[in-house]
């Protein structure tokens, strides 16, 4: 075991998309950057398994940067600098991953990023999407003399008259390392892995979801930047999935099937049988709803004949619900009235029909708006048979953690920039989250801030040169 130090122009930790863009970027513009991660190999964590859809808050990425920053204030919880940046970049941001080598098909409504990949069974994700976008980014990095140091742990930031000047990390070894930079990019992930801090800022059994995302968010970025300080923002928020209850014990049941059709079609209700949230706005919020509750699983997703028919081509779901989980036993009920579909599920059967009746009364005259809970959409009435399903959360990443300006600078509790502390992709907070979910795509919030924070890193660390 032994220290070291190293000085670089910029250091970045952590290796996946956020991290690898910062570092790219800052690289590509002459800075010597140093990138850090305490996996095996850079991009070990959320970006390993993306699916590699550029979301941009449900509407296309070539709409009006208005549009796109409306939908993004849509959620409640974003913070309108940082939506008005990522609205202006989400374009530049998709071109910039085009122009580094990472393959984009541009002919669905979502681009889709390295998309010929096959598909893995259990769990069920996209294998090549992820792994190709990290070897293409990191090939860029590597060819514009970015060095990067793995299994490498940041444990915490250099401060010194509010001002950071590197990070100090250990390796697999022990050994500690000091590095000294002109500026640091911060590009950790969430804190999905971390139970302790899921269950002080989510939800007091939030724990107990599934978790989707990588083991490697256990909110080191969040403490290191709360110990300089930094303004902390929605950390409440989560961007969860609803998928089926059994993939609490079996891996063919996650990420994937999701079930944004069927929601669409039907309704789901809690152990009275009664609607809790409105499944208008898809599952995210529904999803945030049940990781308050005390047991996070005691939700029920209630459809007929003809939603099931309909998701056999869901195409926001890498493996289609229908026939996914009935040919592998995914804990799906079906029967022919809602007495019966409700014994089987275990929820209470006289709430659920009166459900049931209401919401399709209110379908009809097309009111589902003045139902006691809201129904967002337009959906039809639901007809037997019927179909029934237990559900769980999902958490594929956390939303909140320190806040960022237009620059990706870390603000302090005064809203003042923390000089030399940049921040990028799921540890921000303040672009996500709210009542209707908040979620505007995890890559396009990656690519974004980690453009501009390498771009003002780069600028910080070489003040001198235009
Ligand atoms: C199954 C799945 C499917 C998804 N599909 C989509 C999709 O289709 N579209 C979309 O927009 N988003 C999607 N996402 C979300 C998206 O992939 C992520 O938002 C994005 O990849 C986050 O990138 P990141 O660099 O911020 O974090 P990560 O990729 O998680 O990288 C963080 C890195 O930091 C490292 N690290 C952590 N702590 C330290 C430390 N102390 N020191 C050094 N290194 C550290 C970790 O090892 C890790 O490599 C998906 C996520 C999952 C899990």
């Amino acid at each position: 075991m032994s220290d070291a130090t190293r000085k670089t122009d910029v250091v970045v930790v952590g290796g996946g998309l956020a991290g690898l863009v910062a570092g790219s970027r800052a690289a590509e513009l002459g800075a010597q950057v140093l990138l850090l991660d305490k996996g095996s190999f850079l991009g070990d964590g959320n970006t390993q398994t993306t699916t590699g859809a550029y979301y941009t808050a449900g509407v296309r990425v070539s709409s009006a940067p208005g549009e796109l920053y409306a939908r993004a204030m849509r959620g409640g919880a974003a913070n309108a600098e940082l939506a008005s940046t990522w609205a202006d970049n989400c374009s530049r941001a998709l071109d910039w991953l085009e122009h580094v080598g990472v393959e984009v098909d541009n002919h669905g409504d979502v681009p889709l990023l390295e998309p010929k990949s096959a598909v893995s069974t259990g769990p069920v994700y996209r294998v090549d999407a992820g792994t190709n976008i990290i070897k293409k980014l990191r090939a860029f990095y590597e060819s514009q003399n970015g060095v990067s140091m793995s299994k490498t742990r940041a444990l915490k930031l250099i401060a010194s008259d509010g001002r950071v000047t590197g990070v100090e990390a250990q390796d697999s070894t022990g050994a500690r390392l000091t590095v000294r930079s002109g500026a640091t990019v911060l590009a950790t992930g969430g804190f999905q892995a971390n139970r302790e801090l899921l269950r002080k800022h989510v939800g007091k059994h939030a724990d107990s979801c599934k978790l989707m995302g990588s083991s490697s968010a256990t909110g080191d970025g969040l403490k290191m930047a709360t110990d300089v300080r930094a303004k902390v923002v929605n950390l409440r928020y989560i961007y969860a999935r609803l998928v089926s209850y059994k993939a609490v014990s079996d891996d063919r049941f996650w990420p994937y099937p999701t079930f944004e059709t069927l929601l669409e079609d039907g309704l789901v209700v809690d152990g009275k049988g009664r609607r809790f949230s409105d499944e208008g706005w898809g599952d995210v919020p529904l999803a945030n709803v049940l990781a308050g509750w005390d047991d996070v699983t005691r939700a029920w997703l209630i459809f007929d004949e003809a939603a099931w028919e309909r998701s056999r081509t869901d195409p926001s779901s890498v493996v289609p619900p229908n026939p996914w989980l009935s040919e592998k036993d995914g804990g799906l009920f079906k029967a022919d009235s809602l007495s019966d579909l409700a014994r089987k599920l275990g929820v209470d059967g006289r709430g659920l029909e009166q459900t049931v009746e209401r919401f399709n009364a209110a379908a009809l005259r097309r009111r589902l708006g003045e139902l006691e809970v809201p129904r967002f959409n337009n959906a039809r009435q639901i007809r037997g048979p019927y179909y029934g399903m237990r559900l769980v959360p999902g958490i594929v990443s956390t939303m909140g953690g320190p806040l960022v300006n237009k620059r990706a600078l870390v603000v302090d509790r005064n809203d003042r920039p923390i000089p030399g502390l940049f921040a990028a992709g799921d540890v921000v907070g303040g672009l996500m989250g709210g009542r209707t979910g908040g979620y505007v795509g995890g890559i396009s919030q990656a690519a974004v801030t980690g453009l501009i924070a390498g771009e003002g890193a780069r600028k910080l660390a070489m003040a001198s040169i235009p």
